[in-house]
């Protein structure tokens, strides 16, 4: 008898969401995770009494995470405690202006009616539109597997009111929020949320321009910090009696006759199990840790062409006291073509200055409990940031650019930083990589352009060797804390239905 049922690499929200429904299933299930806490890209550490997010600092689209918990007999609302973050954010313009969006739909028109009235009906047809799109994705997209042309077939036959919106899957972000507006300030306030999926506004896919309307459904932070939601994941598989393994590194994934055998680790140790749910970015999984000779020539090549998706440095400012701001997120925004530009000409070339736009996510506005009494945590989201910078490194460029960085943000958004600064950590891609064993810094595993989603996304049940499944941002629906806890539905759903 093998050691386990089922063997889970990575303790991110997919592998915990993944594990806990396989313990529900009556499955034996052991997760394992390389660092020395849960949650991976949605996790919280304790820094001399701060307690910092790493990567997420929101959720939407909490009722997506609610269904895994759902199904285990409990519901998120019960297993984390979660913060209404409204407004849903604050734009920072480069001009000075600020706009702040309230989660009421109604007050929001009012917002526009101000700043931009021209574009009140092409906001009201954008809502319609995107609301309709939504209605039909949560219906079926977000569960369904979309692993081949079939399942594709599938999910528009059974939903069918998704082929009305097949035309922004095909257009561009950008294409998709000028066909809605025209004033320029409400074009610049919707321009950072394309890097939410990880490209710019020019190459992300339509259907992504649901964003800026989407947290209208409902922005969340959980309190005790983002990792509250991993744990609610771990705490429910863990009533079932899956078991969380830390510090383990799993080095190769074992396999005989075409089929997974189990695990082992970077110390030698073999663990068994039939059935093996890969947590971690699929391209490393499938040139590192499978064997060769298990993959076609064709698939070896097809899996080395997935790019991997853009890497964002985080600066991370723990403060004395509580910072100029106003709300949980404040964008910090450029027009939409200094944004493409940023990428085409900054990104890509490996620069990287240190005027920087991004994401101020000021964590102790909803959770004060996460820093010491009076004192403020904001989790910087910067600017996608290349790997590979030209002529230099990281490591070599990290002091001085976090220097600067500062000083930017000071002299633009923060009166004051320096004074208020008890820590500044600042992690590069690099740091990124060191962390989570995520190649290249990428933040949401694989690109997500058209051609690296759905049929062409790793499949969930893999092509290439039996009992090996995917979850994550790797794989079907993508990046996100709730399309990752979707992917964990799906890869539990397919596993329930081949691995009896
Ligand atoms: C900076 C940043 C900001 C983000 N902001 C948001 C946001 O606000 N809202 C949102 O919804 N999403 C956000 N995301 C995306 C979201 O956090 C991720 O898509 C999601 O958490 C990824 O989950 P996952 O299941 O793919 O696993 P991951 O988080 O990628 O976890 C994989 C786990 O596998 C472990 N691992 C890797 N290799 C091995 C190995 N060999 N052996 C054992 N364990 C291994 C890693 O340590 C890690 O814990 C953000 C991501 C980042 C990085």
């Amino acid at each position: 008898m093998k050691d386990y049922d089922v063997i889970v690499i990575g303790a991110g929200v997919g592998g915990l969401c993944a594990g806990s429904l396989l313990a529900h299933q009556g499955r034996r299930v052991l997760v394992l995770e390389q660092s020395n806490r849960v949650g991976g890209c949605c996790s919280t550490y304790e820094h001399d009494g701060y307690h910092i997010d790493i990567g997420a600092s929101i959720i939407e689209f909490a009722e997506v995470i609610d269904w895994a918990f759902q199904r285990m007999g409990t519901s998120i609302y019960e297993e984390v405690d979660l913060v209404p973050v409204d407004p849903t954010f604050t734009a920072k313009l480069h001009d000075g202006t600020e706009i702040s969006f309230p989660l009421d739909l109604k007050e929001t028109e009012r917002v526009i009616a101000e700043v931009a009235p021209e574009d009140l009906d092409g906001w009201k047809r954008y809502a319609e539109t995107i609301e309709g799109f939504l209605t039909a994705a949560l219906d079926g997209f977000f569960t369904a597997p979309a692993s081949t042309f079939g399942d594709i077939i599938n999910l528009f036959r059974n939903t069918p009111a998704l082929l009305k919106y097949g035309s922004l899957f095909m257009s561009s972000y950008e294409y998709v929020i000028r066909k809605y507006f025209t004033n320029e300030k409400l074009i610049e306030a919707f321009s950072f949320h394309s890097f939410y999926a990880g490209l710019p506004p020019a190459l992300l896919p339509g259907h992504f321009s649901m964003l800026p309307y989407s947290e209208h459904h409902g922005v969340h932070y959980s309190k005790g910090g983002m990792i509250s939601i991993p744990k609610g994941f771990q705490r429910c598989g863990e009533r079932a009696g899956m078991k969380v393994q830390l510090e383990s590194t799993v080095e190769k994934v074992l396999v005989e006759n075409g089929r997974t055998a189990g695990v082992q680790l970077i110390d030698g140790t073999r663990i068994t199990a039939d059935i093996v749910v890969s947590n971690i970015n699929a391209r490393k999984l499938y040139t590192d840790m499978v064997d060769p000779q298990y993959l076609s020539r064709i698939a070896q090549k097809g899996i080395r062409s997935y790019k991997y998706s853009m890497a964002t440095p985080m600066l991370y400012l723990c403060l004395n006291s509580e910072p100029a701001l106003k709300d949980h997120h404040t964008l910090m925004t450029k027009p939409m073509d200094q944004v493409n530009d940023y990428w085409f000409n900054q990104y890509e070339k490996g620069r990287f200055p240190a005027e920087q736009f991004g994401i101020l996510s000021w964590t102790t506005k909803s959770d004060p409990s996460l820093a010491p009494k009076g004192h403020h945590i904001i989790a910087v989201t910067l600017a996608p940031g290349a790997y590979r910078l030209a002529g230099t490194t990281w490591d070599a460029e990290k002091e001085g650019l976090k220097a600067a960085i500062i000083e930017h943000l000071e002299a633009k958004y923060l009166p004051g930083l320096r004074d208020q600064i008890v820590h500044a950590i600042f992690s590069t891609p690099v740091d990124f990589e060191r962390q989570l064993l995520s190649p290249e810094g990428a933040i949401y595993a694989l690109r997500q352009d058209l051609f690296n989603s759905l049929m062409f996304r790793p499949a969930a049940r893999s092509r290439h060797v039996r009992g090996l499944y995917l979850v994550g941002a790797s794989t079907h629906p993508g990046g996100g804390v709730p399309t990752v806890s979707s992917s964990g539905i799906i890869a539990a759903d397919l596993i329930a239905k081949y691995e009896q």
